[in-house]
């Protein structure tokens, strides 16, 4: 099997898919490494409102049409770990399964969900972090989601579908999501909100029975029976190999310009895991394209 290509790119959500069309439409061989499975976070979304001329599509959905597009145009797309990278006039990618050489590099690895930290958040059956995925386990039941941005109110949406009643636990008295996502939030009788409140504990030896909330202006704590808690407070940056190779921010993001260049030469980055201001579908696919034309560039050159 081919082990040299013009391009890898490590990572499989909507930035790196996006490279790996542009990087094959380029004319380069083109590698895709993806550790868990392809469509990234997106895969999980119930539905995408903000993809331009896909309303309403779901993101297994998308993910599914990025990934048969990059196929079908010839890049080679695999489910493997990247374990390290050497740089050199070739860079060497080590998989769990092999290594690969390449003239450029496109890292988008996008970021992972953040978590509250609470004794038990491991362990308890009904502590997740995807609705998409876990939801249909709790229905009829009584579920909490806490959180305050998208990805909050679209889980509480959508669960608000399956389950007997949704919690939706903020910590302060203002949503950072939509006002579209909340104002149809608030039209669904099973929906509550509990604003200006964390979760201090979660109640439960083996399952999940219930939370313990704090009020944060009262500080007065109460229970809230629940079978389920679904987090979703934010994302950090992943960490991969590539720190090896790059200096990264203080937060863990990537450092790379105009061009999605980093300062290391033939080394690109696209998508979330990038310093950048606007995470959204839409950038990590531009920055998909601008790296991709950006390392086919590079290819030629060198
Ligand atoms: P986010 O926008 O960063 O929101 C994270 C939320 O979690 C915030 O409300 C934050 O509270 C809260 N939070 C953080 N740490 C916490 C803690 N320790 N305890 C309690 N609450 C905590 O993250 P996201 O919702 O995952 O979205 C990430 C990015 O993806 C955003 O750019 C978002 O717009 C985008 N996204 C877009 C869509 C869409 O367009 N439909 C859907 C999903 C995500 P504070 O508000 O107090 O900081």
């Amino acid at each position: 099997m081919e082990t040299q290509y013009d391009i890898v790119i490590v990572g499989g959500g909507p930035a790196g898919l996006t490279a790996a069309i542009y990087a094959r439409r380029a004319g380069r061989s083109v590698l895709l490494l993806e550790k868990e499975g392809f469509g990234g976070q997106i895969a999980s979304s119930p539905r995408v409102e903000n993809y331009p001329g896909l309303p309403g599509i779901s993101g297994a959905a998308l993910s599914d049409k990025l990934f048969s597009q990059a196929e079908a145009l010839g890049a080679r797309l695999e489910l493997e770990e990247v374990q390290s990278i050497q740089d050199g006039s070739l860079k060497t990618v080590t998989t769990d399964y092999g290594s690969y050489r390449c003239k450029a590099l496109i890292l988008a690895t996008g970021m992972k969900r953040r978590t509250l930290g609470l004794s038990g958040e491991e362990t308890l059956q009904g502590v997740s972090w995807c609705a998409v995925c876990d939801g249909a386990f709790y229905r009829d039941s009584d579920v909490a989601v806490c959180g305050g941005g998208n990805a909050a109110l679209q889980d509480a949406l959508f669960l608000s579908g399956i389950c007997h009643s949704v919690t939706v636990i903020h910590r302060r008295d203002t949503f950072r999501g939509y006002q579209m996502l909340l104002e149809e939030l608030r039209r669904c009788p099973n929906v509550s909100f509990r604003m200006n409140t964390t979760v201090d504990a979660l109640l439960g030896e083996t399952a999940l029975t219930g939370l313990s909330l704090r009020d944060a202006v009262t500080g007065k704590v109460s229970a809230l029976p629940v079978s389920a808690l679904f987090e979703a407070v934010g994302q950090l940056p992943q960490r991969t190999p590539a720190e090896t190779l790059l200096p990264l921010d203080d937060a863990g993001f990537i450092p790379s310009g105009e061009g999605c260049r980093t300062p290391v030469s033939g080394v690109f980055s696209a998508g979330d895991c990038r310093v950048k201001e606007v995470r959204q579908l839409t950038t990590a696919c531009a920055d998909g394209a601008v790296a991709a034309v950006a390392a086919a560039r590079y290819c030629q050159e060198h």
